[in-house]
């Protein structure tokens, strides 16, 4: 495959964690924002896969790389899973402010004695604009804590509890969080495709 990238976002954070992984590989990745490319879908799926499948889709059509999407969401058990796919239509209603989505978070689950959540993540890797998607996905398990704890990470961080290392993702470091969290999980497998 093609050893240049391109990756549906502009966002700082994901950019360096999927170039940590890839370049090692020989893959050089491009943001969106490198390109000054700005394309912005409306996500009409009903799960983070066909989301994921809309943003590299429509990138792939203005790109002559291979694209790589992704999409991704907190799932809360006592909500039903809300907000799952609308995790970022639900903080930008509160203007994409942490604290206020947090606090919303909170009320919504102060009766609740459940608190169990998880963090999902979908890749999507387009190769051609009409091949077939492939997909990689990793879920991080955890908690909603009783209150907002930390600055660190960002979206819904402050407020989660996660179980495999036992650590709040608002106050442990990014190495910590990347340890065991869902986008890592799903860039790994994404990782080990591009390797063989
Ligand atoms: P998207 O995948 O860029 O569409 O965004 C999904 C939304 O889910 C983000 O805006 C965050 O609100 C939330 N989210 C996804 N991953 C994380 C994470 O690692 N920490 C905190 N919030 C996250």
């Amino acid at each position: 495959m093609n050893k240049e990238i391109v990756l549906a976002t502009g966002n700082k954070h994901k950019v360096e964690e999927y170039r940590k992984m890839l370049a090692p590989l020989g893959y050089v990745i491009y943001s969106t924002k490198d390109l000054n490319i700005d394309v912005d879908p409306e996500e009409t799926g009903n799960t983070y896969k066909e989301n994921a499948y809309i943003k590299a889709k429509s990138l792939r059509k203005l790109v002559k790389w291979p694209v790589i999407a992704d999409d991704s969401g907190i799932e809360i058990e006592a909500l039903d899973n809300f907000p799952g796919i609308h995790s970022s239509r639900f903080a930008e209603s509160f203007g994409n402010d942490y604290k206020k989505t947090a606090e919303a978070v909170l009320e919504k689950l102060k009766d609740k004695t459940n608190r169990k959540a998880s963090f999902h993540c979908c890749i999507c890797l387009l190769e051609e604009e009409n091949s077939k998607p492939l997909y990689f996905e990793g879920i991080c398990p955890g908690e909603i804590l009783e209150e907002i704890k930390g600055t660190n990470g960002f979206g819904y961080d402050p407020i989660f509890h996660s179980y495999e290392n036992n650590l709040d993702f608002g106050t442990c470091s990014s190495e910590e969080k990347n340890e065991v969290s869902h986008r890592k999980k799903a860039i790994v497998k994404l990782a080990t495709y591009l390797s063989i």
